[in-house]
């Protein structure tokens, strides 16, 4: 057993364990190739979100840092421990910055520089004053322990995706866990009086599980990323993107849900469509910028004027199309009526003064023997057809529709 004095000795005695250096180079090839899947990654997503590049370039310098690690010479100088240092240190912090972009939080730029000047600071101390490497690496791991437990509060408490948040909560822990490893058998290193042996069989043992760590995080990254594209282009099929209102398919596909739901528990359910009157005028009068400011307005209070659990869809042009969960058709009159009542003084931003618009609207209810949604929603387009028939700026309703002829409710 070698006994060493606590100084930068130890270090070149881990150096020439080629085991180690073995393990560094490997964790420094996964962590960079992780960095360049995360870089094609945002590449192809049109660069769209900023998310993907943060967590690429913190991958990147990771593994260029552990690149530097078996590169620079021991003992260090003061330029090569603010080199390793910097890089060891931005590469939490970029991952942490794609954290808080993802959790929707501005990223704390200044204050996560102040932590990392801190910390160069005291490993400058360590390598100069000091002159001890180990509780120089100590520090360095703290701070990237802290970082790591930040990121998986914030992955926690995050509004984004569950499964993502958890996701990069795990992959932040696993790097958290190693750290805690390393700083454990440092801590017991540097207090039992230094064994050459221990420390390097401890490093190979740290070095052997960092790998693994490094393929987590960055495969819950990528997994995040994944989830959230397929969260927004689910979003992006299903919604209109100018009133953001559920487009047709959509439409189609909660209210499917929806009837489901109303079945399983015996609730009513009820279909209300409406068509803003003489739209075409508005169009010809306004100008069709303006025109599309009035159906999102319309769209506007349709969507106030529903609860959570109602669906507003539209179904191409000035047309809606509400599903009211629980609501008997009685009550769909109510909330047609509400709207119909609404649009008198409904404002407009882009119009200085008030617009008079007007709507017509149909409304019907499922019924027991309704097979599919397209009777129901046929039979409220009868209804609807009947209330611009009748004048528009009013409400009609239908329950059954006997070939041609609309029998109205009894
Ligand atoms: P009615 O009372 O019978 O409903 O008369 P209308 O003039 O409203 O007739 P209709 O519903 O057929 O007119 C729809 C018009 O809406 C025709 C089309 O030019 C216009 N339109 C369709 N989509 C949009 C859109 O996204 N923005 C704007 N500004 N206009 C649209
Ligand atoms: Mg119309
Ligand atoms: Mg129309």
């Amino acid at each position: 057993m070698t006994i060493l004095k606590p100084i930068g000795e130890e270090r070149s005695l881990l150096w020439r364990c080629m085991d180690l250096k073995l393990l560094m180079f490997i964790t420094s090839t996964v962590t960079l190739v992780i960095g360049l899947v995360l870089l094609i990654t945002w590449q192809r997503n049109q660069r769209e979100s900023e998310i993907a590049l943060y967590w690429s370039v913190g991958f990147c310098i990771t593994g260029v840092a552990w690149a530097m690690v078996i590169l620079v010479p021991h003992p260090y100088s003061a330029f090569s421990t603010v080199l390793v240092s910097t890089g060891f240190l931005a590469a939490p912090m970029f991952i942490l910055a794609g954290v808080f972009v993802r959790g929707g939080t501005a990223v704390p730029w200044r204050l996560m520089m102040v932590a990392c000047g801190l910390c160069i600071f005291v490993q400058l101390w360590y390598t100069l004053v000091a002159n001890s490497e180990l509780v120089r690496v100590l520090n360095l791991t703290v701070f990237n322990l802290v970082f790591h437990l930040i990121a998986v509060y914030l992955c926690l408490r995050s509004t984004a995706d569950r499964v993502g948040n958890i996701m990069l909560a795990m992959g932040s822990l696993s790097i958290a866990a190693v750290l805690v490893f390393r700083i454990y058998l440092i801590a017991k290193n540097t207090t039992g009086g230094l064994d050459a042996e221990a420390l390097v069989r401890d490093e190979v043992l740290v070095f052997l599980f960092m790998p693994s760590a490094m393929v987590v995080e960055g495969l819950a990254c990528l997994g995040a990323i994944l989830l959230d594209l397929i969260g927004r282009l689910t979003y992006q099929a299903s919604t209109d993107p100018m009133t953001g209102c559920l487009n047709r398919r959509g439409f189609e596909d909660a209210a499917t849900n929806n009837i489901a739901i109303a079945k399983r528990h015996a609730l009513p359910i009820s279909a209300v469509i409406c068509d803003i009157d003489y739209f075409k005028r508005i169009n010809d009068h306004h100008g069709h910028s303006i025109g599309d400011d009035v159906i999102k307005a319309f769209a506007g209070v349709l969507k106030d004027s529903a609860r959570d659990a109602d669906i507003v869809g539209r179904m191409g042009g000035e047309e809606f199309l509400i599903l009211l969960l629980g609501c008997s058709m009685n009550d769909g009159i109510e909330y047609a009526e509400r709207i119909r009542r609404r649009l008198r003084d409904i404002h407009v931003p882009s119009l200085s003064r008030s617009i008079n618009m007007t709507a017509s609207f149909g409304v019907t209810e499922f019924l027991v023997d309704d097979e599919s949604l397209e009777s129901m929603f046929r039979r409220a387009d009868r209804a609807l057809y009947r209330a611009k028939d009748a004048g528009r700026d009013r409400v009609e309703t239908c329950l059954s529709i006997r070939g041609d002829v609309v029998v109205p409710v009894v």
